[in-house]
């Protein structure tokens, strides 16, 4: 009796469920196992593309329509052992549509059992949720691709990649990952504009794609820089080798013909790596390596580089906590009249005070920093610190009210947005005075963008500070085209007066730069002064104003608060 209260009760349960589940306009389905037969409700034949034909009740109609990877789900879920009476069901799965295709379903129910646990009956909906299907996975698609190219994203590749490094480790199988940025890509941005730009990335994604087999993946890391995984590659190299190959061709960009040409490092999986950060990250390195090189070309991590990379990456953990825990030092060294040596500026230069290795000069981490991104924190910190501590000597030191200071900017900081603004803020903050600050860049920077970098410099002179030409002579800008531009100060490399007295048409290149720099009404600065020769030379030419360790060392902030009290004491006798 009891049993068959339940089955009433049940059958109750039933029809709710049915009647809601035809309000929400699902198909019904009633299930006697015993007997081996299914009721499908009319709804239910329209959602298998069977609306009007004579579908029958065998189970198979059901059973037989599913996709062959669902079924054993399925039947699993329905026929499952040992439920109680009125444990309800709920499965996802697909079943073939009359029409072709497939579309995906959700079967909910509840089932009845006998005492032994064994389902003998159960009923139920089954709703189409195709639309939403196609919704998540175009959400994960997206959440895993590139909008613009199509490519895998980062995400999608190293997932990849670690699966590559689980395959090498198990089975041997060797892959080698390629990491390519192109090469100043920026100037294609500047001539046919970031649209077509972007149909530049477009057509080079489909040319890398053509240079890898099936199985292998092309992904794009973000603005310029791809990574390919391929797989069961006797030599990388060919790879790279045929990329650089079909590179040589050129792109259609805004009725433009654009030649591009690519950097590329490759890691490969015989290094035993274990994460895929590390892959990508070797991979990275070669390609600094061929970058530094004179790119257009590749390079094959090895060991060396793995642990060059290894070390990097502890180096740029401490300069982050350096940066932070307040471990950066100036040192100022001047710059003086050549002639009477007489104290007209300084120039800030950053060193890091190491906890174990003691003073390290900036080549041993600025061109990291310049890397990782680091170089935005270290620079405004020395633009503060180097403002700061000239306005303290200011109050000090009333003869230091002339003496301007020059920070050195990296092209990263340049061309960024918050650039003047952040200047400015400095400036206000620690009463420094616009007109005695200088800011050092280098060509490169100039030549990389130079509309924006027209904009930031008139700017920064309307706001009346001032900017130099470092390291003057070692890129390629030429005289004629900075005139265009509101420039303070030229600076001439230090390598050009070393080498000055070894050779005499060097001699003849610095005279012409010289005697132009004071036609474009520049101030020349001669850097790396090193011996009395050198300098009487350089004022022979018509330079006066020169920095180097004949006149001072860079000074820590003491002894050249000493040299600005030492001015002090005979400018004010
Ligand atoms: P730089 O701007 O060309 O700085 C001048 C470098 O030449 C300094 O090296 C200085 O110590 C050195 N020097 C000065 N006089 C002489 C000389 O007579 N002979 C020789 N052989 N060298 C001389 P330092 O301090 O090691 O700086 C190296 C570079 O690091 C700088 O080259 C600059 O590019 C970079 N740097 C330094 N501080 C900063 C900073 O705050 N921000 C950025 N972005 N870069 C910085
Ligand atoms: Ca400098
Ligand atoms: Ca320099």
């Amino acid at each position: 009796r009891r049993r068959l209260r339940a089955e009433h009760d049940l059958a109750a349960s039933a029809r709710r469920y049915a009647l809601a589940a035809h309000g929400a306009h699902d198909g019904l389905w009633d299930w006697d196992v015993a007997a081996g037969t299914v009721y499908y409700s009319p709804r239910w034949k329209e959602i298998v593309g069977c609306a009007g034909t004579d579908v029958g009740s065998a189970p198979a109609e059901w059973l037989g329509r599913i996709h062959p990877d669902d079924r054993a789900r399925v039947e699993a879920e329905l026929f499952r052992a040992g439920e109680p009476s009125g444990s309800l069901l709920e499965v996802e799965h697909r079943v073939a549509h009359r029409g072709g295709g497939w579309r995906w379903v959700v079967a909910r129910g509840v089932r009845v059992a006998d005492a032994a646990g064994a389902v003998t009956r159960m009923a139920g909906s089954m709703s189409d949720v195709s639309e939403r299907k196609r919704f998540e996975e175009q959400l994960l698609h997206d959440a895993m691709h590139d909008s613009l190219t199509g490519l895998a994203n980062r995400g999608l590749f190293m997932d990849r990649l670690e699966r590559a490094i689980a395959h090498a480790r198990r089975r041997g199988h060797p892959f080698a990952v390629i990491f390519l940025d192109l090469d100043r890509f920026k100037v294609v941005n500047d001539r046919v504009g970031h649209l077509a730009a972007d149909g530049v990335l477009v057509a080079l994604a489909r040319r890398l794609e053509g240079c890898v087999r099936a199985g292998d993946s092309v992904a794009r890391l973000g603005g310029d820089e791809f990574a390919l995984l391929v797989h069961d590659v006797e030599d990388p190299a060919v790879v790279a080798r045929r990329i650089l190959h079909e590179l040589r061709a050129p792109f259609e960009a805004a009725g433009q013909q654009v030649v591009v040409s690519a950097s590329m490092g490759i890691a490969v999986s015989s290094t035993g790596f274990t994460r895929p950060e590390d892959a990508l990250r070797d991979a990275d390195a070669a390609m600094y390596r061929a970058k530094g090189r004179g790119r257009a070309r590749f390079e094959i991590a090895d060991a060396e580089l793995h642990e060059r990379s290894l070390r990097q990456l502890a180096l740029e953990s401490q300069l982050r906590e350096a940066v932070e825990g307040g471990e950066l030092r100036l040192h100022f060294q001047p710059v003086v009249v050549m002639e009477t040596r007489e104290l007209v500026g300084f120039e800030a230069l950053v060193r890091w005070q190491h906890p174990v290795d003691g003073l390290r000069p900036p080549d041993d981490f600025i061109p990291l920093a310049e890397q990782t991104g680091l170089i935005m924190s270290v620079g405004r910190w020395a633009l503060r610190e180097g403002c700061r501590q000239m306005q303290e000597w200011r109050v000090a030191y009333p003869s230091a009210a002339g003496v301007w200071l020059s920070v050195n900017l990296s092209s990263r900081q340049f061309l960024h947005p918050q650039l003047v603004h952040e200047i400015m803020a400095a400036l206000a903050d620690t009463g420094f005075p616009p007109g005695r600050l200088r800011l050092e860049i280098t060509e490169s920077v100039i030549m990389d963008d130079a509309a924006a970098v027209g904009l930031v410099l008139q700017r920064l002179r309307d706001e009346g500070i001032g900017v130099a030409i470092d390291d003057f002579g070692t890129g390629y800008s030429s005289l004629s085209y900075l005139h265009r531009l509101p420039l303070d100060t030229l600076k001439i490399d230090r390598s050009f007066v070393r080498e000055m007295h070894t050779d005499p048409t060097l001699e003849a290149v610095i005279q012409t730069v010289i005697s132009l720099s004071g036609n474009l009404r520049l101030d020349t600065v001669a850097e790396g002064v090193e011996t009395h020769e050198e300098a009487a030379a350089l004022q022979r030419m018509g330079c006066r104003i020169g920095q180097g360790f004949l006149f001072s060392e860079p000074l820590e902030p003491a002894a050249a608060a000493r040299l600005l009290a030492g001015r002090e004491q005979r400018t004010g006798a």
